[in-house]
């Protein structure tokens, strides 16, 4: 380790670390990103409705952030709900002003009362935002990118986080943010790319930081049957429609993602009906599904639901920080409380900007690091997630779960698919995205966030 330490060192290139490092750059900041895979392999990239704001006429913060908090039902961390919802439109607005072509119109998404996501070409938001980031990061001297850098544990002494270790040796920085993303590759049937297996979370666990609501793992309904590929939400703000095998409507398509997810699980064999929609608003999306074998036009085409968004992951304050000094998280990776017990549709590409941004204008804060590091920690082994893995936690820890298979769940030696089994069968009830066949009601007494801190035991938290 011959080079001095980074003012800022950020785990994941998505639309939460792109954001961090832009403005910490801004700021005079040296940053260093890495990658586990290529830069462009993370789930911003495939993120498709868009992005949440409260930008339209008709539309205001406070109405936005009732939306929020309805669809986390009674769990939204009401401070979190304040800042993403006034910080939004001018997140927004700055990504007008960088020059990404959002369609005119902004779209209508299940659980938002007005037409607040604003999209490019109806489902390709992700790309053309991160896409556009990226572009500036990779144009900006003081940022370097370092891909195919597997992050395996983070260096801390002195209860202070001095940087990360990899399979090469440490990085040492001043400070240090994990946008790593979130869990759901750890579920067999998943949206998110390959890599996305939740080790923000065992990391930062390993390293003495708290995880929270880890049983909130966020399934999407639409998901074209064997296969990642998400049918965004905004088709159903358009009309399509879900037909059961006898091809009637069962639910509400707008319905929030848990309710719709849940029926379609009950009814099993479901199709979706985009015949009547104005396909050319999604140009993208149709020739993936025709690459599939389906032609969009003259059949409704079968969808399943599958693991999509990590609610929970390591706690931070409003501004990314950890329990460990110089350990910040944001984006997915981060559990700000923002969502409660079910993230609102294009929430989360939002809480990328609001919060990726104000964890890095903590992080600079940060005082400048010893100028003699000590000795560093051996790296520790590469954290894989078998397909049997995948296949048990999808089984045991599904749309619908039982305190049975949870038990069994929690004895896996992989630190993330026991944890997210520990903290489900600590919720004897069902809220939200988290549904329990022997516990189907919402026990009051259970509102509140669980939390656990490395040596102690689940605790019910209460975040205002
Ligand atoms: C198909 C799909 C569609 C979606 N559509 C929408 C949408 O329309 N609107 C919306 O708001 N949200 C959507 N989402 C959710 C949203 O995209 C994500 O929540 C958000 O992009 C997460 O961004 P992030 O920066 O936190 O993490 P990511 O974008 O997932 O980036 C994670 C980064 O961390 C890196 N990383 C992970 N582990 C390691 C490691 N061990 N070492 C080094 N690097 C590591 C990865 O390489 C990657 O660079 C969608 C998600 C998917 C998968």
């Amino acid at each position: 380790m011959s080079e001095a330490p980074a003012d800022l060192l950020i785990v994941g290139a998505g639309a939460a670390g792109l954001t961090a490092a832009l403005v910490a750059a801004e700021r005079g900041a040296r940053v260093v990103m890495l990658t586990k895979g290529h830069a462009p392999d993370s789930s911003s990239m495939h993120a498709q409705g868009g992005i949440a704001g409260a930008i339209g006429d008709d539309d205001t913060a406070a109405l936005h952030a009732v939306d929020t908090k309805r669809a986390g039902r009674e769990l939204c961390r009401a401070s979190a709900v304040r800042v993403l919802t006034q910080e939004g439109p001018e997140r927004v607005r700055e990504l007008i002003a960088m020059g990404v072509p959002f369609d005119p119109e902004l779209n209508l998404e299940g659980g938002h009362s007005r037409r607040r996501v604003s999209s490019v070409e109806g489902a390709a938001t992700g790309w053309a935002v991160t896409s556009l980031l990226a572009r500036l990061a990779g144009r900006t001297e003081s940022i370097s990118v370092r891909e195919a850098t597997n992050v395996l544990g983070l260096w801390v002494a002195d209860a202070r986080c001095l940087g990360v270790l990899t399979p090469d040796g440490p990085i040492a920085a001043r400070a240090t943010i994990l946008a790593m993303g979130g869990a759901a590759a750890l579920w067999a049937r998943s949206t998110n790319p390959e890599g996305q297996i939740g080790d923000a979370i065992a990391i930062a666990f390993a390293a003495g930081a708290a995880v929270a609501d880890l049983e909130f793992m966020q399934f999407h309904p639409t998901v074209l049957a064997g296969s990642r590929l998400l049918l965004t939400e905004a088709l159903r703000g358009d009309g399509a429609t879900l037909l059961d095998a006898n091809g009637e409507r069962f639910v509400d398509e707008l319905a929030p993602r848990d309710e719709v997810a849940r029926a379609i699980v009950a009814r099993g064999h479901v199709r979706l009906d985009l015949r009547d929609i104005d396909r050319g608003r999604f140009p993208g999306l149709m020739a993936e599904i025709e690459k599939a074998g389906f032609d969009p036009a003259t059949e409704p085409i079968p969808v399943s639901p599958a693991a999509h968004y990590t609610i929970g992951g390591v706690v931070t304050d409003l501004f990314g920080r950890t329990d460990i000094a110089g350990l910040f998280a944001a984006g997915e990776s981060a559990a700000t409380g923002v969502h409660g017990a079910n993230r609102l549709a294009s929430n989360s590409l939002l809480e990328c900007l609001v919060f990726g941004r104000r964890a890095a204008l903590a992080a600079l804060d940060e005082p400048a690091p010893p100028s003699r590091l000590g000795p560093t920690p051996p790296s520790p082994a590469v954290r894989l997630a078998s397909a049997e893995l995948r296949e048990q936690v999808w089984l045991e820890a599904g749309v619908v779960r039982s305190g049975a298979d949870l038990d069994h769940l929690a004895a896996s030696a992989d630190p993330v698919a026991s944890l997210v089994a520990r903290f489900a069968l600590a919720r004897t009830e069902s809220r939200g995205v988290h549904y329990r066949i022997d516990a189907p009601a919402t026990d009051p007494a259970l509102e509140g966030h669980f939390v656990l801190r490395p040596g102690q035991e689940l605790k019910l938290e209460h975040w205002t």
